[in-house]
């Protein structure tokens, strides 16, 4: 019988136990600090998670969609699998979500699912035409990319991953391709009717693999 903890020490990426109650982050694996010291998060990140809740580490736009997810699979102790995007500088990434009933957590497992270099990323044009009147430039917190304030154009350049000294302050908006991708209605209600009957036969067996 693998333990909730054993399962997600098994898993090459990031991966972190829940509370079915409240959410709150109790265990995280090694990938989850390898993860973030390479994504600029620290070591100590682990650490400073523990006991907190995972939705206040989500931003604004996306609270909804995953509070929703994460509660109706505690609620309903049925597997969910939800597939996002988290690229890097350099990398195209598509990750595969699996949130897994273990016991008296919910387990989170993060699996690198495709990857590729980027093509075509574009300029950044002078930081002034990202700023709206309010001082502030619109990023998507999915894709990264920024809005021209003027055109309302949305571009990925490479300071949409690390800003420079004279980046303005940015605030989460979705755009609209993430907006629809988290929100249309058929992708909701997959989350409360796609599960399937059995746990086990749901995940991939190499989330369960013996090393
Ligand atoms: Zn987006």
């Amino acid at each position: 019988m693998v333990t909730p903890q054993q399962l997600i020490q098994r898993q090459d990426d990031a991966a972190y136990l829940l509370t079915r109650a409240g959410l709150r982050i109790v265990w995280t694996n090694e990938a989850f600090d390898r993860f973030s010291a390479a994504n600029d998060g620290g070591t100590s990140l682990s650490r400073r998670v523990r006991g907190q809740s995972i939705l206040s580490f989500v931003p604004r736009p996306l609270k909804r969609f995953y509070a929703e997810l994460y509660n109706t699979v505690a609620r309903a102790r049925r597997p969910y699998r939800h597939d996002y995007r988290c690229s890097s500088r350099s990398q195209r990434r598509w990750f595969a979500q699996y949130i897994l009933p273990e016991g008296s957590y919910v387990a989170i497992l993060n699996v690198l699912a495709a990857t590729q270099p980027h093509e075509n990323m574009g300029f950044r044009s002078d930081w002034s035409t990202y700023v709206g009147g309010d001082g502030t430039a619109l990023q998507c917190p999915h894709c990264r990319r920024m809005a021209e304030a003027s055109t309302g154009v949305w571009s990925l350049f490479p300071e949409c991953f690390e800003p420079d000294a004279g980046a303005p302050p940015t605030q989460p908006v979705l755009c609209p391709e993430c907006e629809w991708y988290f929100t249309a209605p058929c992708l909701i209600g997959r989350a409360s009717t796609s599960f399937l009957s059995s746990h086990l036969a749901f995940q991939p067996a190499a989330l369960r693999t013996v090393r």
